[in-house]
């Protein structure tokens, strides 16, 4: 009960990458970077171990952001003539590489990191790619020319990598959708259908994660400007109540999403954000015990999974390491409070 989860990232440490940024250089190069993904992978499962965590991520160490970890193993992608482009609707600008022909995968993409992560923990094992929604909101298109056709194009391939990370044991394959709260009446019509293409033949569990994004000061501003109750989940998880994927996770802690949204996912297993990833304040084990409780009005305690409320990725690593244990902390003690 209370299985607590990260949603997907943390932080790098300073001998890998650049640190507090989203697109962060790497230090180290060729097989010396390979070694340091492993090194830092290792220990962040470490750290999810020590904070008593049932779910186990690889932080996301061996790539250099969520999406475009994903697009280099892409052929059809041009990664040498970045564009400027604006994403999640405008809300920021980010440096995009373009599609300029058919989409076809070089091989595996995250081959190298699922396999090491399977190899060093025994805990369930969760592993996040981006849905297809998501990356076509975070590429330039030079050759669909149709966002519906791109995305189902994305999806292929994801569906190909994410068979291929369930014969390497992963559990959970969990698909990252920010763009889901942010074109909502799309996401409905199609993002969810293409999520599905993405997930097809998985027989492993399947996650979807929406959000208000890493906390990025574009993100606090956005969320600032969408006043009191923030209802966007609202218009998606209908059609994914209706759909393939097991879990569905929301924001919780220092939100406006009112929670009673969570009754639209009859059936599914929630994944309930407890943990601020936009505050450098570390959560009390009681005030994530509260949130749980709190959410335990609308779900089952056996469908509730504590989770942060996005990737902790742009955090200090001293901050991530606090608020993992107070994830954990707060998840035990629920178990004592609510467990009967
Ligand atoms: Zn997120």
């Amino acid at each position: 009960m209370f299985e607590a989860a990260i949603a997907g990232s943390l932080p790098k440490p300073a001998w890998l990458a650049e640190t507090q940024k989203l697109w962060p250089k790497w230090v180290p190069e060729g097989d010396a970077l390979l070694q340091a993904k492993a090194d830092a992978t290792l220990l962040w499962i470490k750290a999810q171990e020590d904070a008593g965590l049932d779910v186990i991520g690889d932080g996301e160490q061996a790539r250099q952001h969520f999406v475009h970890g994903f697009l280099e193993a892409v052929e059809g992608i041009d990664f040498e003539n970045k564009v400027t482009m604006g994403i999640r609707d405008n809300r920021y600008e980010a440096q995009v590489p373009q599609v300029v022909s058919a989409l076809r995968l070089k091989g595996r993409v995250h081959a190298f990191e699922a396999k090491f992560a399977r190899a060093h923990t025994k805990r369930k094992l969760k592993f996040t790619l981006p849905g297809p929604m998501t990356i076509v909101d975070t590429v330039a298109d030079r050759f669909y020319g149709d966002r519906v056709k791109m995305a189902m194009a994305f999806a292929e391939l994801l569906n190909q990598e994410a068979l291929a990370l369930q014969a390497d044991g992963v559990d959970i394959v969990q698909f990252d959708e920010p763009a889901f709260n942010v074109y909502m009446k799309e996401a409905a019509d199609w993002g969810v259908k293409a999520l599905e293409r993405a997930a097809q033949g998985l027989t492993c569990k399947t996650a979807v994660h929406i959000c208000y994004g890493y906390g990025i000061q574009a993100n606090i501003d956005w969320k600032n400007a969408l006043g009191h109750e923030w209802r966007q989940y609202e218009d998606v998880f209908p059609a994914l109540a209706k759909s393939k994927i097991d879990q569905v996770s929301l924001e919780c802690f220092n939100s406006h999403v009112p929670m009673d949204l969570i009754k639209l996912l009859d059936g599914k297993e929630v994944m309930v954000g407890v943990i601020d990833v936009a505050s450098p304040e570390i959560e009390t084990a009681e005030e994530v015990a509260d949130t749980i409780g709190r959410a335990l009005q609308f779900v089952a305690k056996e469908r509730l999974i504590p989770c942060t409320n996005c990737g902790l990725a742009p955090m200090s690593r001293e901050v991530a390491m606090a608020k993992l244990k107070a994830l954990g902390d707060g998840a035990a003690l629920a178990r004592q409070r609510y467990g009967l």
